[in-house]
């Protein structure tokens, strides 16, 4: 007997078969376990996570929750810096545009970048607009990490006169009207999106 198993985002409904244990970590909200074989327990979108092997399956107003999960990606701006950490409040979660939320992350100096960061303002800026992933939550607070080339700044202005800053190089940034050189952690799209995040 060879079924094949769900491809992720594939449409689900309740009873299917979605493998076996020896393949797949089922969830346990959305999944049972029956001699090994995994079967839906709801009827939504599969999520196929190839690299932990886990499988949920979860409707589409799920898919639009405003829960900040561990991996996800969100983009906010930079509120204050503390000498080992920055504050951040989320504009977007997953693509999803969250304005007024008040979700709330920190960015500790070991988790910018791979390499050595010595201090926090060499990486941001307090406006600056960053990409981060979630790595880990504490009651209210998320802890971020923009490691890997996708995360880091992706727009900041100058701190002298407040004009957008242009890449210039190597995490480098210059400002054309100041001409004032300021360094930060970039991702690599940085410049490239678009406006209306900003506010
Ligand atoms: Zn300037």
């Amino acid at each position: 007997m060879s079924k094949k198993s769900p491809k992720d985002g594939d449409i689900i409904v309740t009873g299917d078969y979605l493998g076996v244990v020896e393949e797949f970590l089922p969830d346990k909200q959305s999944t049972f376990t029956k001699e090994g074989k995994i079967y839906a327990t709801k009827t939504g979108l599969i999520t196929v996570d190839n690299k932990e092997r886990k499988i949920e399956i979860s409707t589409h107003q799920e898919k639009d929750r405003k829960v900040v999960k561990i991996g996800d990606t969100v983009i906010g701006v930079i509120l204050f810096l503390r000498l080992y950490s920055v504050g951040i409040s989320f504009y977007t979660i997953n693509k999803k545009i969250h304005f007024n939320s008040n979700y709330f992350g920190n960015i500790h100096v070991s988790q910018i970048s791979d390499k050595y960061v010595e201090k926090i303002h060499d990486a941001f800026q307090i406006t600056d607009i960053v990409r981060a992933r979630v790595v880990q939550q504490e009651y209210n607070e998320y802890k971020l990490s923009t490691t890997g080339k996708h995360l880091g700044v992706i727009y900041a202005d100058c701190v002298i006169c407040g004009n957008p800053l242009s890449k210039i190089g190597y995490n480098k940034l210059k400002c054309e009207r100041c001409g004032n050189v300021e360094s930060r952690k970039l991702a690599n799209d940085y410049g490239n999106v678009t406006n209306n995040l900003r506010f």
